[in-house]
């Protein structure tokens, strides 16, 4: 990576909401994806809260463990964070008879889709008219998958509209490993939901890797790139 887009070096550009307006609601699956882009955002002042919801992560210990680190992050910057619910019953709901579908499959869509549809549900009941996520950093994420569930979710309000930002792209990958090292984040090893963590753990097992180990895994501080 170029030296200028490395944490220490970069002159992060003044980001210009699609609206005009200053006002976020950034919905947050966790503190690595969600550090750069935070950090980005208020290099521009843009009035930003996070909104925590993933009843998809399994077990509770391990949600709770992303909401800690998630919401230690903001905090240390003043940032408000909106802790919204655990509704995993519902999430089961949401995602039945798609047990069986690969990541980035139609049960990642009904993932994403309850999670945007709760944010825009906060979003209209708080005057907020724009709103975005954290999930299209991910390199494992498919960022048209969630830019269309976004903005699906953002239809049902008049005037809201979803960012469609591209975090990744001009070194914001990179970034974001650096800055979750810098902060020790925690390494969590599955997308969250206990099929994605099925999934890996029988990868593993092909690949005569061991098994997930749930809430023992930190970036370290200073490890280069
Ligand atoms: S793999 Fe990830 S995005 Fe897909 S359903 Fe599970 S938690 Fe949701």
């Amino acid at each position: 990576m170029s030296h200028s887009l490395k944490l220490d070096n970069y002159e992060r550009p003044v980001l210009h909401p699609p609206t005009g307006d200053r006002r976020l609601l950034l919905h947050s699956c966790c503190a690595p994806c969600a550090g750069e882009i935070i950090e980005a955002l208020l290099a521009s002042n843009i009035l930003l809260t996070v909104f925590f919801y993933n009843p998809n992560i399994h077990p509770h210990a391990e949600y709770e463990i992303r909401k800690r680190e998630n919401r230690r992050f903001c905090e240390q910057r003043n940032v408000p964070v909106i802790d919204a619910d655990y509704d995993l019953d519902n999430w089961f709901v949401r995602v039945r008879g798609l047990e069986n579908e690969p990541e980035r499959g139609r049960r990642c869509t009904a993932c994403f889709n309850m999670r945007f549809e709760r944010t825009a549900l906060y979003a209209a009941e708080n005057d907020f008219s724009l709103i975005s996520s954290t999930l299209g950093i991910s390199r494992w994420k498919d960022m048209a998958q969630i830019n269309g569930c976004g903005e699906r979710a953002a239809a049902r309000w008049e005037g809201m509209h979803y960012w469609t930002f591209n975090w990744r792209k001009h070194g914001g990958s990179q970034r974001m490993i650096e800055l979750a090292k810098r902060e020790n984040f925690y390494q969590q090893e599955y997308c969250g939901c206990v099929y994605s963590l099925r999934d890996t753990n029988s990868w593993r097992r092909q690949n005569n890797r061991p098994r997930v180990e749930r809430g023992v895994k930190f970036y370290g501080y200073g490890g280069l790139l």
